[in-house]
C-alpha cells in the first residue's frame, strides 16, 4: 500500500469518527438535559391515580386519578393502571428512572409482593414491584397506603423534622403508619400501625376483620353514620354518613354531637395509648373525618392528652397533604 493511500484510509476513519461524533454529541447531550423522572402509582379500593414529578421537584409534571368500576379484579385493574402511566409516561419530557406506589392494603415493603387487597379480589400473593420493574424496566418500590402515606406527610407535609412519628387516616377506615429515623416501620409482618383494630371498646360493634369493638368500627366515618342510624335512625330521613352526621353536629344537633363526640373520645383514648407506647415526636391526622371540626379536634386531643402519660408529648396535628399523602409517599418511597 503506497503512502497515499494509507493517508486517505486514516483520513476515511477520521471522517467516520468526526461524522459519529457529530451525530454522538448530540445524543449525549440531549440524555444529560433530559429531566430524570419518578412514577408514583396509588392503588386505592375504588380509584387510581398516577402522577409524574422529576426528581427534586414538588409539582407534578402530570397527574391523573381514575375511578375504578364496580366489579374490578386485580387483573383489570393493573390494566386500568398501566394504561393510566403509559399515556402520562408517553407525553412527558425525561426518562424515567424510578417507579413507586402506594398499595391499598397489606404488602410485604421487602420484596413488594401485595398480600391481599381489602376492596378488590385477585390480588393475593402479586409480586407488585417485579411486575412494574419488568414492565418499565426501572428499579421499583411498593408499599401499604397507610405506610407510604406516613413516609409522605414526613418527607414533605406536616412531620417533616420529626425523628419520630405516627401518621394516621380516618376515613372509610382507620389505618396508620409510623416513621422512624427516616424509615417506614414495618414489623415482622410488615404490618406494624393497625391502629384501626386496636380494641377500642370489648365486645363492641362488629369490624371488618372479623373482631369486634376494634377502634375502626367505632370511630370511622362509616362508624359514625352507623351509630346514628341504629341510636336515632327510626323516623328520620337521613342516610346518615359520616360526613352528613359531622354536618349536622357542626350545625348544633344534639343527637349528632353525642355520636361525633363518642367516637372522637375513642379516637383520642386510642392515640393517648399509641402515644404512651412509642411517644412520638408528633402525630399527624389525616382522611374525611378529620374535616369535622373544632368540636371533633379539641375533644381528640383533650382525650389523647389525658390517656398519654404527662411526661410525655401530645402534638396531633393535621394532615398537610390531603388525598395526595400516598403519592408524595410513593415517590419518597423510591428514595430519589
Ligand atoms: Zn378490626
Amino acid at each position: 500500500m503506497g503512502v497515499g493511500k494509507a493517508k486517505f484510509l486514516i483520513d476515511r476513519r477520521l471522517a467516520i469518527l468526526l461524522n459519529l461524533d457529530q451525530f454522538l454529541l448530540p445524543m449525549a447531550q440531549l440524555g444529560k438535559d433530559l429531566k430524570a423522572l419518578i412514577l408514583a402509582l396509588d392503588y386505592g379500593g375504588t380509584k387510581h391515580t398516577a402522577g409524574i414529578v422529576a426528581v427534586g421537584e414538588r409539582v407534578w409534571l402530570s397527574y391523573e386519578r381514575i375511578s375504578s368500576p364496580l366489579g374490578a379484579d386485580a387483573c383489570s385493574d393493573q390494566a386500568t393502571m398501566l394504561k393510566l402511566a403509559r399515556k402520562l409516561l408517553a407525553d412527558a419530557d425525561g426518562r424515567l428512572i424510578a417507579v413507586g406506589v402506594s398499595f391499598g392494603g397489606p404488602v410485604d415493603g421487602l420484596t413488594g409482593t401485595v398480600k391481599l387487597s381489602h376492596h378488590v379480589p385477585g390480588w393475593e400473593d402479586t409480586p407488585l414491584r417485579d411486575q412494574l420493574q419488568a414492565e418499565f424496566g426501572v428499579p421499583a418500590a411498593v408499599g401499604n397506603d397507610a405506610n407510604v402515606a406516613a413516609l409522605g406527610e414526613w418527607k414533605f407535609g406536616a412531620g417533616q423534622g420529626c425523628p419520630s412519628f405516627l401518621y394516621v387516616t380516618v376515613s372509610t377506615g382507620i389505618g396508620s403508619g409510623w416513621v422512624l429515623h427516616g424509615q417506614i416501620f414495618n414489623g415482622a409482618d410488615g404490618m406494624a400501625g393497625e391502629i384501626g383494630h386496636v380494641i377500642a371498646r370489648p365486645g363492641g360493634a362488629e369490624c371488618v376483620c372479623g373482631k369486634r369493638g376494634c377502634l375502626e368500627a367505632e370511630a370511622c366515618g362509616p362508624a359514625i353514620g352507623r351509630k346514628m342510624r341504629e341510636r336515632w335512625g327510626a323516623g328520620s330521613p337521613e342516610p346518615w354518613t359520616g360526613e352528613t352526621v359531622a354536618r349536622a353536629a357542626r350545625q348544633g344537633d344534639p343527637r349528632a354531637q353525642e355520636v361525633m363526640d363518642e367516637a372522637a373520645r375513642l379516637l383520642g383514648a386510642g392515640l393517648g395509648g399509641a402515644i404512651n407506647l412509642m411517644n412520638p415526636e408528633r402525630v399527624v391526622l389525616g382522611g374525611g373525618v378529620t374535616k369535622s371540626g373544632e368540636r371533633w379536634w379539641r375533644l381528640v386531643r383533650e382525650t389523647a392528652r389525658f390517656h398519654a402519660l404527662p411526661q410525655m408529648r401530645v402534638d396531633i396535628q393535621p394532615a398537610a397533604l390531603s388525598d395526595d399523602a400516598p403519592l408524595w409517599g410513593a415517590v419518597a418511597l423510591t428514595g430519589k
